[in-house]
Order: structure tokens, then C-alpha cells, then sequence
């Protein structure tokens, strides 16, 4: 496989939801080969629901279900743009949403290419089902008892149920 056609999708996946496999999935038909990296433990998010394993089953299930064989997850507690090198990647592939994803990636975007001006971040638009569905939306939903089935996979609308959903 060539490295100049790898990919990573960085993310928290807390959990993953269609979105994000929206993302993944365009993503796929433009690289021969994604990796989907799950940061361990988020900075900018602060504790996670889930563990970096369970977070990595979810993407793992959901992706054989799409049968996209070219994609693999890992888990990741390095430095986002040292995990790629060591990967062999050149693109670090990021989905947006509204207005209010930019800013945040613009910055992240200035302080990646300075640390590694080798790896170009590319960014994927939203479709416009996904433009307003996040990880901590869902979450909040679910505490309520809300329908999560049309956001997210079976598996992780069953488990957020059993983790979150306030009785
Ligand atoms: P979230 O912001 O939902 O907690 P992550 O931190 O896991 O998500 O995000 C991983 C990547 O996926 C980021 O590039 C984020 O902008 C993108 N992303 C998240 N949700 C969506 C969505 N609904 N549509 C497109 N991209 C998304």
C-alpha cells in the first residue's frame, strides 16, 4: 500500500455516531487506506463516557457492518501528527459542521502544520442530515430517554440506554 494514500480520521467517538461515519465513509472512497485514530483521553473534552476500548468496539462493529475493509481504528495517546507519521500518513481528514467546528479547527489546523508541515489536514463538509448531530448531543439525549436510533448504531443506542438513561 502506498503511504501517500493514508488517511486518519482523529476523533473522540464518545460515541461514534452517523456522522462520523458519514465522514468515514466519503472519506474512505478518496483514500485506499483510513485509519480511524480514537484519542484516549481527550483533552478538550474532559472525561469520556466511554473507554477508549469501548469507543474503538463501537467503530470497530459499525465499520465491518459497512464492510469498508480498508479502514481500520486504533486508539492513540501520542501527539495526533506524530501518530500519523508513524503510520505513514499523509492526511489528517476532519469533518465539519457548522460554523462553530471552524474556529477550533483553524487553530488546530496553524499548530499541526507547524509541528509537521509534511502531513496536510483535509476537511470533509457535513452532510446536511449529520450538520447538527454531535456525540454530545446524543448523550443528552439518551440521559432523557430520548430516540437516539436514527443518530447513532444499534449497538451504541443499546448501551448508552443501559449506561446513561436516567430511570
Ligand atoms: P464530537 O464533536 O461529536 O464530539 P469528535 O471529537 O469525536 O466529535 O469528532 C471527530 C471528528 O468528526 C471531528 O473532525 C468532528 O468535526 C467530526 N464530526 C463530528 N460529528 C460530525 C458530524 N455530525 N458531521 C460531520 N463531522 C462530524
Amino acid at each position: 500500500m502506498s503511504e501517500h494514500h493514508t488517511a486518519i480520521c482523529p476523533g473522540s467517538y464518545d460515541p461514534v455516531t452517523n456522522g462520523h461515519l458519514d465522514i468515514i465513509t466519503r472519506t474512505a472512497t478518496v483514500f485506499e487506506h483510513v485509519i480511524v485514530a480514537v484519542v484516549d483521553q481527550p483533552l478538550r473534552k474532559g472525561k469520556t463516557l466511554f473507554s477508549a476500548d469501548e469507543r474503538k468496539a463501537f467503530l470497530d462493529d459499525a465499520i465491518e457492518g459497512l464492510g469498508l475493509e480498508h479502514v481500520e481504528v486504533e486508539t492513540f495517546s501520542t501527539l495526533l501528527v506524530d501518530f500519523a507519521r508513524d503510520h505513514g500518513a499523509t492526511a489528517i481528514v476532519k469533518g465539519l459542521r457548522a460554523i462553530s467546528d471552524f474556529e477550533y479547527e483553524f487553530e488546530m489546523n496553524q499548530l499541526n502544520r507547524k509541528l509537521a508541515p509534511d502531513i496536510e489536514s483535509v476537511y470533509v463538509m457535513a452532510s446536511p442530515e449529520y450538520s447538527f448531530l454531535s456525540s454530545t448531543g446524543v448523550k443528552e439525549l439518551a440521559t432523557f430517554g430520548g430516540d437516539v436510533s436514527d443518530l447513532v448504531p444499534t449497538m451504541v443506542a443499546d448501551q448508552l440506554a443501559k449506561r446513561i438513561q436516567r430511570p
